[in-house]
């Protein structure tokens, strides 16, 4: 294995050394807990331009507008926190349209349609659940359909006169099965008037969702984008207009600053010239070092696999038999995660004896790194007399457990 890469020191001006943090290496794909993504060198020097400079924020929002206009083909655009927060504006808007007495009365409803359907199966968390997004402006969530199954008359059904809006959710966390696709369940709501909000936060797609029926489309500024901390929605003139109103309401505390605007912006325009093949190349080498690392190891097993929600990303599975490798695939995770440097690797269904390499977050070389820390691990559990395995339900409630050991 090429050593390049491995163990090579911290710089000493990286931030990450002043404030006492470890050098994560991220191969698990944009997590908000780990900082999302590498920001794009064009929304660096944007927002560091724009921090000490006055602005009329209201303009800085029509240029952001025309720019999510130019790449989304919607009408127009607003920029706010986050997508999180897009999705409570965006239902807030839905339920009070301009009234701007309505939007400071949020989220007492009183007097407005305040229902939103939205499948049982896209009622996924992404760090909380969407469904209180939805919740938090004062609307009442209505579930359509069973888990693993919903049916257009179900939603024809769970829609009535105080029906505000229809969620829809695109993410590799649905129930990828037996939901009803976007292009019916937006007919299906059209022909009751209702408007249908898609949260797309990490799609790559950005014309798509309009296409087959969205009235807006939500997005993360800081997932594939490359964008500081932010969220985008694109839309009708009058609807996203009705978005940014609710910054005089619910608004304010999920508000974006001029450099959160700017930043978005850059990373948007950045997007459009990007070189997307080239981005796929250097991914596709990444993954390449690591089949080439793990191949012939005993008990491993790695493939690479598209993207669940077809973005252009592939990832390597790594699946992991204990009695051969002789340790558990979340052992590895665990492991890989507390060495140095630390290594996080995608685990969300390690239950299964399988996690991801997702190489879209890397910094050159980086995967070298990866690659000597997996030959490492996996070295010294073949070498170990027993199988390193941690009961799965453990690793869980220790997990848990850790969430109310913050500040400690
Ligand atoms: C990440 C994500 C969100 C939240 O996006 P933020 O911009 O981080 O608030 C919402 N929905 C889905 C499907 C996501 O993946």
């Amino acid at each position: 294995m090429n050593m390049q890469g491995k163990n090579t020191p911290m710089p000493r001006d990286d931030i990450r050394s002043r404030l006492g943090l470890r050098p994560v290496i991220n191969v698990s794909g944009t997590m908000t807990s780990l900082g999302a993504s590498i920001v794009v060198p064009e929304a660096v020097e944007a927002v560091s331009a724009i921090l000490t400079e006055f602005v009329e924020l209201g303009d800085l929002h029509r240029q952001a507008s025309k720019t999510i206009a130019d790449l989304t083909g919607a009408e127009a655009g607003f920029i706010t926190a986050s997508c999180s927060a897009a999705i409570s504006l965006a239902v807030a808007a839905a339920m009070t349209g301009p009234d701007l007495a309505a939007i400071e009365r949020l989220p007492d409803t009183t007097g407005l349609k305040d229902e939103v359907v939205i499948l049982s199966g896209h009622m996924v968390g992404y760090g909380a659940p969407v469904e209180q997004a939805i919740r938090l402006t004062g609307a009442k969530v209505v579930p359509v359909g069973q888990t693993t199954h919903a049916h257009a008359y179900q939603l024809r059904g769970a829609i009535g006169e105080k029906t505000a809006a229809a969620v829809y959710v695109v993410s590799h966390h649905v129930v990828d099965y037996g939901q009803i696709p976007l292009k019916v369940f937006a007919a299906v709501a059209h022909e009751r008037g209702v408007p249908v909000i898609v949260d797309a936060a990490s799609e790559y797609d950005l014309t798509g969702f309009l296409a087959d029926g969205a009235d807006l489309v939500l997005y993360s500024g800081h997932k594939f984008l490359g964008g500081p901390t932010s969220g985008i929605v694109a839309g009708p003139k009058e609807r996203v207009r009705d978005v940014y109103l609710q910054n005089r309401g619910i608004g304010r505390g999920m508000k974006v600053g001029k450099e959160g605007i700017v930043g978005a912006l850059a990373a948007l325009q950045a997007w459009k010239t990007r070189d997307h093949d080239g981005i796929r190349a250097r991914e596709k080498k990444a993954l390449d070092c690591w089949v080439e690392a793990l191949e012939k190891r005993p008990g491993i097993k790695a493939e690479i696999v598209p993207d669940p929600t077809n973005n252009p990303l592939d990832r390597l599975k790594v699946s992991v038999d204990p009695a051969e490798a002789r340790i558990t695939a979340w052992d590895i995770a665990d492991r890989l995660a507390a060495g140095d440097p630390p290594v996080i690797v995608r685990d969300h269904e390690v239950e299964h004896g399988h996690f991801y390499l997702d190489p879209c977050n890397l910094h050159p070389d980086e995967e070298f790194t990866v690659a000597v820390r997996l030959e490492e691990e996996l070295d010294r559990a073949r070498k170990s007399n027993t199988i390193i395995a941690t009961p799965f339900e453990e690793r869980l409630l220790a997990r848990e457990a850790s969430i109310l050991k913050w500040p400690d």
